[in-house]
């Protein structure tokens, strides 16, 4: 009898995964992806950090200590076993106090830990070297977003030689603006030699930059929506990396993530009011009463009630929302808010909610529950993003019939059908300049459409949560992307099992020629900002 085919090897490594660990989309995708892979017949392993406040006594210690090789020595860790939810994805934590033991994943509010860089070369390392201690020889090693932008460097120089050279990489942007920058002097902490120093590598402009070091050696690259991926290529998105990834366009993919359609489902959701499907919507008239009474807002159906959640930062727009917030107030309409971040961006709302509770509530605080309340009563959702990878909260809004207002960039122009007023077609409000007045006047659009054109409004409810985001049509084309990874790393096919053959994935479009800077405008300073991870 011939051997059974064996399942592609993926080791997936993140700095968080929800349920465990979570502070925005990269957590939601390292938790849903992997079990969705593994529908699939992919034989997905997940490591992760075991942080401090996590339940580590449900889970299993694996015997012995895992030595992991750091530029100071060998650092011993623990290793905990245990379950991604509603499946059997393993999930690996490393445990080691002296860098995870902390209030914060990543740093306070607004600043990241001062041996970060140290602390997540320990993530990466130790993955590969977990992967040899359990004997798994993955295909495929698939990082995530800068904390683990030393695997694919790993892989190359490290594991020279060795079995686990012949791993395919795969490197995943989920967040450009975060990039793992540290003065050059810094080289040292990943154990890799000064001859790696250099623009090609790790050196970007004077500092040392771990996501350019991942560009370079990652087999194939992707990040988490087309638009996205096009986006990223050009000086306006590029967060000072736009040059690197043009050069390897052919090698940049985009996969629209997906949603986990389990726990963000409006027929079965247990934090919310009532439940509602497209056929029958009475729920969700139950749902707005219930957020309009815990708001402190006239409960009456209606006033058109926007909602908005996310972190209160530079990225998502909050500081044009704040600035057209009178203008919108004036209005018959109602808005609610749930978000944390930037202290001023926390206390403007604080203050607003104080001084128009007849029209405006904030939340300033981090409640899941509260978030599946705002998705199902809210009739729009206000999304006014600077710039967005892929963003969650626009789809979880379209699967509870709440028309997203959202800035045409990113991930939203991938998920939102702008709104035709001649026709009713569309599922959202889209406006692309991102000022005051625009975002005001595209708030003011949803509302005379709420007022004037109910039928549209009902039409465009219904095409929004008949919309498919499920996982499963985004692990398809990960499956495509890592035999693609596969392929160009072997020079052969993966000879294994392999849940659907397919034609290999076609690499974002290469991007219109980089706009030339007007004289006198400023350079921007993407190195800067992304230090604050
Ligand atoms: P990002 O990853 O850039 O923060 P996403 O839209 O991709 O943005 O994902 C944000 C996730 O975090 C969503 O699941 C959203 O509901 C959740 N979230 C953000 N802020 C809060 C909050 N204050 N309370 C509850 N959930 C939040």
């Amino acid at each position: 009898m011939p051997p059974e085919p064996q399942p592609l090897k993926v080791l997936f490594v993140s700095s968080e995964v929800a349920p465990f660990a979570k502070t925005g989309g990269l957590g939601d995708v390292s938790g849903v992806l992997p079990r969705a892979l593994r529908r699939r017949g992919i034989d997905v392993r997940v490591v992760m950090p075991l942080y401090a406040g996590m339940r580590w006594d449900a889970l299993e210690r694996l015997e012995g200590t895992l030595e992991v090789p750091m530029w100071w020595g060998r650092a011993r860790a623990a290793v905990r076993l245990g379950r991604l939810p509603d499946g059997d994805v393993p999930i690996y934590f490393l445990e080691y106090n002296r860098y995870f033991d902390r209030p914060f994943f990543y740093g306070p509010p607004g600043e990241g830990y001062g041996d970060n860089i140290e602390r997540f070369t320990f993530l990466s390392r130790g993955a590969l070297e977990l992967a040899k201690v359990i004997g798994f020889l993955p295909d495929v090693v698939h990082a995530n977003d800068w904390q683990t932008a030393l695997l694919p460097v790993y892989v190359n120089t490290v594991e020279w030689a060795q079995p686990l050279h012949g791993a395919a990489t795969v490197y995943t942007i989920h967040n450009l603006l975060h990039q793992g920058v540290s003065d050059g002097g810094a080289m040292f902490v990943t154990g890799l030699g000064r001859e790696h120093y250099h623009p090609g590598e790790f050196e970007h402009f004077g500092t040392l930059n771990l996501t350019k070091a991942a560009l370079h050696h990652a087999t194939l690259l992707s990040t988490v929506s087309p638009t996205y991926a096009r986006e990223i290529q050009t000086p306006e998105a590029g967060c000072g990396l736009d040059g690197v990834l043009r050069g390897r366009q052919a090698d940049l993919f985009g996969i629209l993530n997906g949603i986990d359609v389990e726990a963000w489902n409006p027929a079965t959701d247990r934090h919310i009011a009532a439940r509602y499907t497209a056929e029958s919507m009475e729920g969700k008239q139950a749902c707005k009463a219930a957020l309009q009474a815990a708001a402190g807002l006239a409960v009456d159906p209606r006033i058109p009630l926007f909602g908005v959640i996310g972190r209160l930062t530079y990225q998502k727009g909050f500081d044009v929302l704040a600035h057209c917030m009178d203008r919108v107030l004036s209005w018959d309409a109602q808005m609610v808010l749930l978000g944390t971040g930037d202290g001023d961006g926390e206390e403007f709302f604080r203050s607003l909610s104080a001084r128009r509770p007849d029209k405006f509530k904030a939340w300033l605080a981090f409640d899941e529950g509260l978030a599946h309340r705002i998705e199902a009563g809210a009739d729009f959702f206000v999304m006014p993003s600077r710039f967005e990878p892929c963003g969650l909260n626009q789809m979880y809004s379209l699967r509870y019939g709440t028309l997203p207002v959202a800035r045409a960039t990113g991930g939203l122009v991938d998920t939102v059908q702008g709104y035709q007023e001649a026709t009713g077609d569309g599922t959202g409000f889209l406006f692309g300049d991102l000022s005051p007045g625009a975002l005001a006047d595209t708030i003011g659009w949803a509302l005379s459409t709420w007022f004037d054109r109910p039928a549209h409004v009902e039409a465009m409810r219904r095409r929004a949560m008949s919309q498919d985001f499920s996982w499963d049509r985004a692990a398809a084309s990960y499956e495509r992307l890592y035999l693609e990874a596969y392929r160009r790393r072997r020079g052969h096919p993966f000879a294994g099992a392999v849940s659907a053959p397919a034609p290999p994935p076609t690499p974002s479009p290469r991007p219109p020629p980089p706009r030339r800077r007007p004289p006198g405008e400023r350079a921007r300073s993407p190195t800067r900002r992304s230090r604050r991870r």
